[in-house]
């Protein structure tokens, strides 16, 4: 039976009634007018990622060998691509260094580039509160990162995705970041966050990344919203509770 405060964070995550955990696959949310965000049925294991992590990004051997400090070394002075022009200091990613469980949003904003730390302020609490849910905690058996290391920023200082060029060019550092960590499972963020860790093509639509188990070097990898989208459009909080269930039961399966 779902614990009180667990079903306390359901709440706060804007979902109610609450839903209880099952061992089963939860049912398949209603039909949705937007085709863009109707969730994918679920299945076992993705037919549209490849196998093989980061395809088109070239071998970086020294980064594939380093071990933590040597890795936190080489992010903290990068030049490696146009965003180191802009940060206030880099954003390496927090938590247990051997979770079972790791989150990966597309980048830093405003804020996690002043305090160096990721998912931090209204974005941040609500992510809190979804690894609540799940009975998780951040920094416990939990990991978060990005797919940049950098706070990315348009003409006029604003927050955007990083570009393909921007994510390929620091993706090898998240790569080290994930064989270090081992993770259980690795839950992506939002869409920039899925299609740079998958390779997929930017076209391809929410319905095929949702409600389906992924694979990124032989780890499941589960797509939920980003917490800053679920701030914008609350109303799909209860998709992304399905989403982390979908997840919970990947790891269990896992046995990990
Ligand atoms: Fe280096 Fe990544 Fe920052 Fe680009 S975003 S400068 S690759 S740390």
């Amino acid at each position: 039976m779902i614990e009180r405060r667990q079903a306390a964070f359901l709440q706060e995550m804007g979902i109610g009634p609450v839903w209880r955990r099952r061992d089963v696959a939860p049912a398949a949310p209603p039909a949705f007018d937007d085709a863009e965000e109707a969730p994918a049925p679920a299945s076992s294991i993705s037919e549209i990622a490849p196998a093989a992590p980061l395809a088109g990004e070239p071998a970086h051997a020294d980064v594939a060998s380093m071990d933590w400090e040597q890795l936190k070394a080489a992010v903290a002075p990068c030049t490696k691509c146009g965003l180191c022009n802009t940060r206030t200091q880099t954003v390496f990613g927090v938590g247990d260094q051997q979770a079972r469980w790791l989150f990966v949003g597309e980048g830093p904003g405003r804020s996690e580039d002043a305090q160096g730390l990721p998912f931090v302020g209204p974005a941040g609490k609500l992510l809190d509160n979804m690894m609540a849910a799940m009975g998780l905690k951040r920094g416990v058996d939990t990991y978060i990162a990005n797919i940049v290391k950098c706070r990315p920023t348009d003409a006029n200082r604003r927050d955007r995705p990083p570009a393909p060029e921007e994510a390929n060019a620091c993706m090898p550092y998240l790569q080290r970041q994930i064989e270090l960590i081992d993770p259980a499972v690795i839950i992506a963020l939002g869409k920039t966050a899925a299609l740079s860790l998958l390779q997929l093509d930017p076209a391809t639509p929410v319905s095929k990344l949702r409600g389906t188990v992924h694979r990124y070097a032989q780890r499941p990898l589960v797509v939920t919203y980003h917490p800053a989208y679920l701030l914008r459009t609350p109303g799909d909080k209860r998709k992304a509770w399905a989403d982390l269930c979908l997840a919970m039961q990947t790891r269990d399966a896992a046995g990990k």
